[in-house]
């Protein structure tokens, strides 16, 4: 963060000094919401949460180091004192992009944001210092603690924009005002919030609304809803995908044994070989909106070729492949799910089964709910139970109640399955199966969303090794 004084962060803010011996002291350390996290000269903002109350940790947060805490009332320490501690939050990060002239890039989409936000880091870091936002810290809160994280030397600040509804990234957008927005794609994720992937489309689009006339829009060409979204914004138009017109391409496209990509990247201004050492071939499409802002940004296409090639396992639950000793295979997606994601694991899934099955080695689809469809859910849960019988799954393992139903029962109507589906109550259930069912060779997907906790399964089929 850049060193801000008190009464400047008052000011800003629009918040009131109590208890303030010196307003010319200056915060110098990280802002942040957990008092754990105070280093000397931070800035504690007092949230109130589901069980705590920030507020009751402002002593020990002072006595930790920090100068002062963003309250919404007096609180016995030094203090700014604000009616709205998350608006006062942004104001502080608008106030603070401001003054830095770093150039932003926001990225949003349904599916994919996480993956590729890391990939456009570890890639601009080869141009210059880069702040970004860390795992998936994309809302109003999110969004200004990582940009607070910024500093003087900061050249790229790359930031997860996520949306719940209308409004929100047209927020997160005027706080941080991006010069290169990326848009995904346009899911199902949220559908049932939304209410239909056109309100979708008008909530992500947002992003591009937001860009200024020099800005760049990094545009889907392969998702018809984020492709039109060009209308919509003054910014320069950058498509990215395996589209003919795309300016940005993968030409190519195979996947190895293991369901890793390769291809080989065009650009404008050259080309490169990509082997990818993460798993799917829904990472294609990440990297090429990741090598689009880094060949906006002025990095060669060999360059961009060698770190897309050289970027490893992203982030935690996110398809982290772990083989045991015995010869099993987990493949552990259990950070969260939607319709395109389990589309996606699946295929990856089925490409690992193609390795193994050789050596008699089986594919199963260990898979539970996938939040927030709405009216879509049925629907839904219904489809990837069929895809995964016709991607020649060996095994599905329903987790759960209601929805899990539903995924068994779309694979026992496409078809030719009856034992080859189970559907069971819980996740230790699920691992109690597992453990008595595997047998060297086999591969493991584990997938469902955030709430149904399926790592556990995952670690439990690992801590068994
Ligand atoms: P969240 O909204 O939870 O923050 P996100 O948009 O950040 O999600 P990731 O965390 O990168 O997305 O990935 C979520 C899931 O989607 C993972 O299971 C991943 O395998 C899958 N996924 C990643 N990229 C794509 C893509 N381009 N298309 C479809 N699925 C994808
Ligand atoms: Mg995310």
């Amino acid at each position: 963060m850049i060193e801000l004084s008190l009464a400047e962060i008052a000011a800003v803010t629009g918040g009131q000094q109590y208890d303030i011996p010196d307003p010319a002291r200056a915060v110098t350390g990280p802002v942040v919401i957990d008092s754990r996290e105070v280093r000397p000269g931070s800035l504690f903002a007092a949230l109130p949460g589901d069980n705590v109350d920030g507020h009751d940790y402002a002593e020990r947060a002072v006595a930790a180091g920090a100068v002062a805490v963003l309250a919404s009332r007096p609180v016995g320490v030094p203090a700014v004192v604000v009616d709205d501690v998350v608006a006062a939050l942004g104001a502080l990060a608008r106030a603070v992009v401001a003054k830095l002239g770093t150039t932003v890039v926001g990225l949003t989409g349904s599916a994919g944001k996480t993956s590729t936000k890391d990939l456009i880091a570890q890639l601009l870091q080869g141009l210059g210092p880069t702040v970004w936002t860390p795992g998936s810290l994309n809302n109003e809160i999110g969004l200004p603690l990582t940009a607070l994280r910024a500093d003087a030397g900061t050249r790229h600040l790359v930031l997860e924009m996520g949306a719940r509804g209308i409004g929100h990234i047209r927020y997160l957008a005027e706080l941080t005002p991006p010069r290169i927005g990326v848009v995904l794609n346009v899911g199902t994720a949220h559908v049932g919030e939304f209410g239909g992937r056109e309100q979708i489309a008008v909530a992500k689009g947002e992003l591009v609304e937001a860009l200024p006339d020099d800005g760049v829009a990094v545009l889907n060409a392969d998702d018809p809803l984020v492709r039109a979204m060009s209308s919509r914004t003054k910014a320069r138009t950058v498509l990215f995908g395996e589209a003919a017109d795309a300016d940005v391409r993968a030409v190519d496209v195979r996947l190895d044994a293991m369901g890793r990509p390769a291809f080989t990247l065009h650009t404008p201004t050259g080309c490169g070989e990509v082997t990818m050492q993460l798993y799917g071939e829904h990472h294609v499409s990440n990297a090429l909106a990741a090598a689009a802002v880094a060949h906006e940004l002025g990095m060669p296409a060999q360059d961009i070729a060698s770190a897309l090639s050289g970027a490893g396992q992203l982030s935690r639950w996110r398809m982290e492949v772990t083989e045991r000793a015995d010869g099993v295979t987990v493949v552990n997606d259990a950070y969260n799910a939607n319709p395109e994601s389990m589309r996606a694991a699946l295929r990856a899934l089925a490409a690992m089964g193609e390795a193994s099955r050789a050596q008699g080695g089986r594919t199963w689809a260990v898979l539970g709910r996938m939040a927030e469809l709405g009216e879509e859910s049925l629907a839904e849960h219904d489809a990837v139970g069929r895809l995964a019988v016709r991607l020649n799954v060996s095994k599905l393992v329903a987790v759960g109640d209601r929805e899990a139903a539903w995924l068994q029962m779309g694979a026992y109507n496409e078809g030719s399955w009856g034992e080859e589906s189970v559907h069971v109550s819980d996740a230790q259930a699920a691992v109690d199966l597992l453990r008595s069912e595997l047998r060297p060779g086999d591969v493991v997907l584990v997938k469902a969303s955030r709430s149904v906790g399926l790592e556990r399964v995952a670690e439990q089929l690992l801590a068994v090794d």
